[in-house]
């Protein structure tokens, strides 16, 4: 088990932190600023010590993260390293990530699936193609964006959530369970839903998307991918 400092703040670039253990090629620490692949948001990318972090994994247990290591990387457990994300991409990820919490505010049709790279994002949405106008999804997008609106992150428990089935939007990105607490994000006025993802502390800070593409991937799957304008 790791100290997963994204969680508390997101805007941690680098910690200071102990080996723990070290596989093949991947290597786990006692604490870490690294996200973890997962509900949809890609892995970090970065460095430990003088090694490049390729990308970042969930590890078997329950909080553990697997930083995945250039090859030839020699590390040791005990040592004390330094450990970089990289910035800049992270933060296009936590603008990306949080923008798709205000398409899944503007398009109001069930979520099916979504994905987020750094420098596009998508969602799919089981809904008619008809209903999609790129104009119209684009304007509502870059009106909340610009509303300049604070984003919340707080904890509830598992039997909490399970009493409000409502708050979790995504199941095929549904968030972590079984620590005995999830996390909820809430954009006040806009969205309020369970994510253990990385988010910017307001909307303005995504700047100005684009609707690159609307696109159907079957019957109910029809696919709104974002980039930045
Ligand atoms: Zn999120």
């Amino acid at each position: 088990m790791a100290a997963l400092l994204f969680r508390e703040d997101p805007y941690l670039a680098t910690c200071e932190a102990t080996v723990v253990a070290v596989h093949e090629n991947t290597v786990e620490l006692d604490r870490t600023v690294f996200y973890p692949l997962g509900g949809g948001q890609a892995g970090d990318t970065g460095k430990l010590g003088p090694w490049r972090v390729v990308d970042t994994r969930k590890g078997a247990a329950g909080d553990s993260v697997l930083h995945l290591l250039e090859p030839n990387a020699k590390v040791e457990v005990g040592l004390k390293m330094q450990v970089e994300i990289d910035w800049e991409r992270r933060h296009r990820l936590m603008r990306l990530h949080t923008a798709l919490h205000l398409l899944g505010a503007v398009v109001k049709a069930p979520v099916t699936g979504g994905r987020i790279g750094d420098d596009k994002a998508h969602l799919d949405f089981d809904i008619e193609m008809e209903k999609l106008v790129k104009g119209e999804i684009e304007a509502r997008l870059n009106e909340f964006i610009h509303s300049g609106s604070e984003t919340k992150a707080r904890w509830i428990t598992d039997a909490e959530l399970d009493a409000r089935p409502e708050l979790v939007k995504t199941m095929s990105v549904a968030p972590p369970r079984g620590e005995g607490r999830v996390r909820l994000l809430e954009i006040p006025g806009v969205d309020l839903q369970a994510c253990g993802g990385t988010h910017v502390k307001n909307t303005a800070e995504i700047g100005r998307l684009t609707v690159a593409k609307i696109r159907s991937e079957g019957k109910r799957n029809k696919r709104v991918t974002l980039t930045f304008a």
